[in-house]
């Protein structure tokens, strides 16, 4: 039954990463009564520059989550971008709304928790200056509400994932003997940093892929004509764009790349980009997927004997543990958390983050998989492309809106503790309690990329040196005054000492030096 012409009851604002209909906003809707509203505005792709295949999967995902709630009679007030830019273009998401809300008069509006500080208060700020109630209810995509990750921040000298992560798998029982862990231990990590030896992966399928449907081919043409210099590229495009395909993807998953996920985990390897990884975080983050599905279908996967309990584990500790964690941090520590920036560093990112145009090889396959699929998996993000931006001294900040451009599954609540977080040291030690730095030794550990590379991974310094090894003493010498005090990294600063005393450092300086000036002032 279609609504009536009675008054507008509920207005409900539905964003790009809201798209699930078990939402609480849809706690009480009446198709009679209510109606849903969404819009895809220009400034809203290009407030941070986006890869193409990031804004392809926010619109087409946004058009199916419309196209599913018509066909329960819901009523849609959907915005479109068309390929010319008509009078909309420019306009704003509040200027949009504004108009819709002067014409339909709706009681009130109702949203879900906003992913974005800046988008809640533009929210906030707008419903007030239009004189209408908002109405912000929570987001039970998530196991833990901001009010409970602040109660469990409270008189804690630091955040420990590991807390968090413990108290967490106790209270919703996942994984657990009683009052223990199954298995004995709450971390498998051990187990899951083997590399894949000289021989490499083998033949792997990789994470199911969805062929680009009308819908998908309409927003296509969209993106080419309003975004066409943007980054990335949209003939491979294949995630997920509905709540069905979502589940397919995570049925495949779990059936074929859980099992070997845990072990290989932080492994890489050349032209790979997936390997046994979920893929699953785009889905996730627009909430086409509910992550209490995948805890579930991966556990009862353990218990059926079909994935060992590393690999189980360690999925449920990203999902239950991390995704969670972070997003109480960013919620905890709004809106000053956006202009840390405890080391003081100044740069832009080099411009090969754009391009992928290096000549280091670990680099060109990270950038070529971010390219390619607006993905890569989070070693290549945060020891590879992470770990050069924050020693080379990016912008924490100015590393977040990269981050956000360039990766399908980027929104803010997950980059930001994440890129100027986790990987950028940015926070001065929040989410992370010693920086995320290392040689090209880890990386040639890791991958077989050090073997196809001009660069030696054991050099410091002389004209073969690895810049990752070069980079990575200088930024410790850097620092010293401040990490010489981290009793995490005492080791290294050890052998800091070491280089300083006997002039080697002197040559890594100017070794670095020269790096820099070569990537900045081409
Ligand atoms: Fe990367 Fe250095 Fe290895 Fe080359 S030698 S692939 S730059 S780590």
């Amino acid at each position: 039954m279609a609504r009536s012409s009675s008054p507008l009851r509920n207005l409900v604002l539905v964003l790009g990463d809201q798209l699930n209909r078990n939402a609480a906003v849809f706690d009480g809707f009446d198709v009679r009564r209510d109606a849903v509203w969404m819009a895809e505005v220009q400034q809203e792709a290009t407030h941070v520059w986006c890869h193409k295949q990031r804004i392809a999967l926010f619109f087409s995902a946004m058009r199916h989550f419309r196209d599913e709630l018509r066909n329960q009679d819901i009523d849609v007030h959907y915005h479109a971008l068309g390929p010319k830019a008509s009078r909309d273009r420019g306009r704003d998401f509040a200027a949009v709304l504004r108009k819709d809300v002067r014409r339909l008069k709706p009681e009130r509006l109702k949203i879900v928790h906003p992913g974005d500080y800046r988008v809640k208060q533009s929210l906030e700020s707008e419903c007030s200056k239009m004189r209408v109630p908002l109405d912000i209810v929570p987001d039970r995509h998530f196991y833990c509400q901001p009010d409970e990750f602040k109660a469990f921040s409270r008189g804690r000298k630091s955040l420990l994932l590991e807390s968090f992560y413990r108290r967490m798998r106790k209270k919703h029982g996942v994984l657990m003997d009683g009052e223990n862990p199954i298995g004995g231990k709450w971390n498998f990590d051990h187990d899951n940093r083997q590399t894949f030896g000289k021989h490499g992966p083998g033949s792997i399928t990789g994470p199911h892929s969805f062929r680009p449907d009308d819908v998908t081919e309409q927003v296509f043409d969209v993106v080419e004509a309003r975004f066409a210099d943007h980054p990335g590229e949209l003939d491979s495009f294949d995630l997920p764009v509905s709540h069905q395909q979502a589940m397919r993807m995570l049925r495949d998953f779990i059936d074929r790349s859980l099992p070997l996920f845990g072990k290989y985990e932080d492994a890489m390897w050349t032209d790979e980009a997936f390997l046994y990884h979920s893929r699953l975080s785009a889905a996730l983050n627009i909430k086409l997927l509910d992550p209490r599905n995948c805890v579930e279908k991966a556990v009862e996967a353990y218990q059926n004997g079909d994935a060992p309990l590393n690999s189980v584990e360690g999925f449920v500790r990203q999902l239950l543990g991390w995704r969670e964690f972070i997003r109480g941090v960013y919620w905890l520590h709004m809106p000053d958390y956006i202009d840390k920036n405890a080391l003081g560093h100044r740069r832009e990112v080099p411009s090969f983050f754009w391009d992928g145009d290096t000549d280091m090889e670990c680099v060109r396959q990270s950038m070529a998989h971010v390219l390619k699929h607006g993905y890569a998996h989070h070693i290549h993000r945060l020891m590879i492309l992470g770990n050069l931006a924050l020693m080379v001294g990016v912008d924490p900040r100015k590393f977040h809106d990269w981050h956000m451009a360039m990766y399908a599954d980027a929104v803010d609540w997950v980059s930001l503790p994440n890129a100027l977080g986790m990987s950028q040291y940015g926070d001065g030690g929040i989410v992370g309690t010693k920086p995320y730095c290392s040689t090209g030794n880890y990386i040639n550990r890791m991958s077989n990329f050090c073997g196809q590379c001009p660069y030696d991974y054991r050099k410091s310094e002389g004209e073969s040196a690895c810049p990752f090894t070069t980079l990575y003493w200088e930024f410790l010498d850097r620092h010293y005054e401040r990490f010489k005090k981290n009793s995490r990294m005492s080791l290294q600063m050890k052998h800091v000492a070491k280089k300083r005393q006997s002039h080697e450092m002197k040559k890594i300086r100017s070794q670095a030096k020269a790096l820099i000036k070569q990537w900045y002032d081409a």
